[in-house]
């Protein structure tokens, strides 16, 4: 399954900004927000883990899928839409694009 539970946490959490945190006696590779993502017994394997490892391939995969590729084994994703008028959000819960509309349901 994804690493990211959305295309916009996906999008604002590129391998380039995950930080290498000591974490108790390994080195874990963690988001900005503080997500412990994998652990490595040293650094430099969490510093090549960023690049190549686990989650850096689940993450080059996920980027695949988020762009409507398909990937082996994934069900095609599907962009989240508003319940009321189908219109795309950026993420599942987004304020509806067409929510000022007098229009809008
Ligand atoms: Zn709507």
């Amino acid at each position: 399954m994804a690493l990211f539970a959305s295309r916009s946490l996906h999008e604002n959490n590129p391998p380039s900004d995950w930080s290498v945190e000591k974490i108790g006696s390994r080195w874990a590779l963690v988001t900005a927000d503080g997500t412990e993502l994998e652990s490595f017994r040293t650094k430099r394997a969490a510093l090549e883990g960023q690049k190549d490892g686990f989650c850096a391939r689940l993450y080059a995969k996920e980027a695949r899928w988020y762009a409507g590729e398909d990937v082996d084994g994934w069900k095609p994703y599907e962009p989240p839409t508003c319940p009321e008028c189908d219109a795309p959000l950026s993420h599942e819960g987004a304020t509806c694009p067409n929510q000022r509309l007098s229009a809008h349901p």
